[in-house]
């Protein structure tokens, strides 16, 4: 049922995959790779990498060879692929021998279109062999950026990538990532020898999703009102920094009637893949994480990302906020943020082991990331303009919905900076932000009178201010580096670009925030409802009919059809499987395996 190795990339797109057209690059890419050619491939999260080289291996005489680090999704992708009517499968280290043993069968016999290896396995010198014995159609290398060192996702395994070309030299190689600096992209393309390949870099922009950051008040209640009021009975991932406060996290949504779950690295091995098993294959499951969680994840219908800590790098937030909407569906990234991440990031990095370079390139990561959150512009031009491309307001991020304010904080700035210089001399004594707050109020609080602070001359300058705007101030500062941290007891203290602020030789503007959060999409609806009323009912009982379906055949539900597709069935209610066949995301395989059971949804 597979098309023959005649068949044209297009063909092999619209009878397989049920895709009417490639996208962006992808085209040029598989064009470039069917023909024997070399790639390196930067692409957003979401883009559409995997066909980059799944059409290739097909239309290509040989077995496509694809390294991946994702063992514990390895299975979900072959299983995806063999809905297709893909021949695929995998050797990694989770099989048994009798298993391995019939995929290498498999391989030999030329029973497989495409194999996924974990790299390790390439240090085994009888997979080599196995290998060498078979016929090779290419070698695609997913999540490139392992190879590189400097990331935090380095595979030493990965630096033996570089002897494929040696041993094939005449066997095409693609490289494919998301991660997109200019430094990490240099060095994936020496180690993997790719440098004379042809390099693909395509925008990193994600129109569908919508990119907000909002101060942090009161975390929990925050993010419960964004998944009640826009994301009910969405599938969503909530980012915490530490392990405590993603268990504590997941029992708050839990108690409130979402169906969350934990995932940290100091979970049991079958805990964790046990949620994540139910993240993947239930409808509407929250995955509350560390950052251990998500590298691979490709469920195409996460609707939110959510991050309750400040992320420490705009590389890192820019992954995991990717995660969101791959589908290509309206999505949203939603940070909460506060004067209390900044501290303990700074803090962090001072305790941070390692030589003063590091603690710089960490510093000028957090910087970054500050800037992005205290941005007065469009959000996704600053993220845009960060990896080195260009982009225009875009409309669909808080900033451009609810443009903030800027003004002039230069006095507001200076009151702050005082009042640390006086406080500054009772060194001794911890003062964090309440206390320099209620002396710029002139509260006589029990702490204020003990230390005498209501006899400093700064005592009530700032009535013009609420203490959330001088919170607002402090954070600014903070994340300026006019104000600093130091030490255990987390005392504030002045830094060289404070003196020019305290002379007046230096305007500071800041950032004010708009009145009422930005909301827009839908004013509170769940994006979900964008489909025409009488659709709607339709859909749910086609995700019913999917989820059933799921369950009978052990795979995660989106491995049938995707949400759009479920969607475009709804709108266009189909009458035959003819008219079934020609919607996005049903190829020959799909439609003569589900198509009467879709039909008979449809007319229940
Ligand atoms: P990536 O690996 O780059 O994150 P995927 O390969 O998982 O992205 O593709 C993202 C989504 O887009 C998948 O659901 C995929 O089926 C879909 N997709 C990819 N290419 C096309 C296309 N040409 N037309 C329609 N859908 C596509
Ligand atoms: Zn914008």
């Amino acid at each position: 049922m597979l098309p023959d190795t005649a068949a044209t990339p297009l063909d092999v797109l619209r009878r397989v995959f049920g895709y009417d057209a490639f996208r962006g690059d992808q085209a040029e890419i598989v064009e470039h790779v069917a023909g024997g050619g070399d790639a390196l491939v930067l692409m957003p999260t979401g883009g559409g990498k995997s066909l980059c080289y799944q059409i290739p291996a097909l239309v290509r005489p040989g077995v496509g060879v694809v390294i991946s680090p994702l063992i514990a999704l390895m299975q979900d992708q072959v299983d995806a692929l063999r809905a297709l009517g893909v021949r695929a499968g995998f050797l990694n280290s989770t099989q048994d021998l009798d298993e391995r043993r019939l995929v290498e069968q498999e391989f030999l016999a030329g029973e497989l279109d495409l194999l996924y290896l974990a790299p390790e396995r390439l240090r085994v010198e009888s997979t080599v062999r196995l290998l060498e014995r078979g016929k090779i159609a290419l070698f695609a290398i997913d999540e490139a950026h392992c190879v590189s060192q400097w990331g935090h996702d380095f595979r030493p395994d990965y630096l033996m990538l570089s002897h494929l070309h040696e041993r094939w030299p005449d066997v095409p190689r693609i490289a494919l990532t998301a991660t997109a600096t200019a430094a990490t992209r240099a060095e994936i393309a020496t180690r993997l020898d790719l440098e004379s390949a042809k390099h693909f870099v395509a925008s990193f922009d994600r129109p569908n999703i919508q990119y907000r950051i909002e101060p942090k008040n009161e975390p929990r209640r925050q993010l419960l009102d964004l998944i009640r009021t826009e994301h009910p009975g969405d599938a969503g991932i909530v980012y915490c920094l530490s392990r405590k406060s993603v268990e504590q996290t997941a029992e708050f949504l839990v108690a409130q009637g979402i169906p969350a779950l934990p995932y940290h690295a100091g979970l049991d091995a079958p805990v964790r893949a046990a949620n994540q098993a139910r993240f993947l294959r239930e409808d509407g499951v929250v995955m509350v994480a560390t950052i251990a969680f998500g590298m691979g994840i490709d469920k195409p219908d996460v609707r939110f990302v959510a991050h309750l800590d400040l992320p420490k790098s705009v590389e890192g937030y820019y992954q995991e906020t990717g995660r969101a909407g791959r589908d290509g569906l309206p999505s949203t990234a939603w940070l909460a943020y506060g004067l209390a991440d900044v501290v303990q990031q700074r803090k962090m990095i001072d305790d941070s082991e390692g030589d003063r370079a590091h603690k710089h390139r960490l510093s000028q990561h957090l910087d970054a990331m500050l800037a992005l959150c205290e941005t007065v512009q469009c959000r996704r031009v600053q993220l845009l303009n960060y990896f080195g491309q260009p982009g225009e307001p875009c409309g669909n991020c808080d900033t451009c919905l609810a443009p903030p304010e800027s003004w002039d904080g230069t006095v507001a700035a200076q009151k702050v900076l005082s009042t640390v210089f006086r406080l500054d001399r009772e060194r001794r004594q911890k003062f964090g932000a309440g206390q320099i707050i209620d002396i710029l109020l002139g509260k006589r609080t029990q702490k204020v009178e003990q230390f005498d602070h209501h006899s400093l001359s700064v005592f009530g300058v700032g009535a013009d201010l609420s203490e959330a705007e001088w919170r607002g101030v402090i954070r600014q500062l903070m994340a300026q580096g006019m104000l600093s941290v130091e030490g255990n007891y987390q005392t504030f203290v002045l830094t060289e670009e404070s003196r020019p602020v305290l002379r007046g030789e230096r305007q500071v503007m800041m950032r004010r925030e708009p009145k009422k959060a930005a909301r827009s999409r839908s004013r509170g609806t769940k994006p979900q409802v964008d489909l025409p009323a009488e659709a709607a009912p339709v859909f749910e009982r086609l995700r019913e009919w999917r989820g059933a379906t799921a369950r009978e055949q052990g795979v995660p539900a989106y491995v049938i059809f995707h949400d759009a597709t479920l969607r475009e069935i709804a709108t266009r209610k189909p009458a035959d499987l003819a008219a079934l066949g020609r919607i996005s995301g049903i190829g020959e395989n799909k439609l003569a395996k589900y198509g009467e059971g879709v039909l008979a949804a449809l007319a229940d």
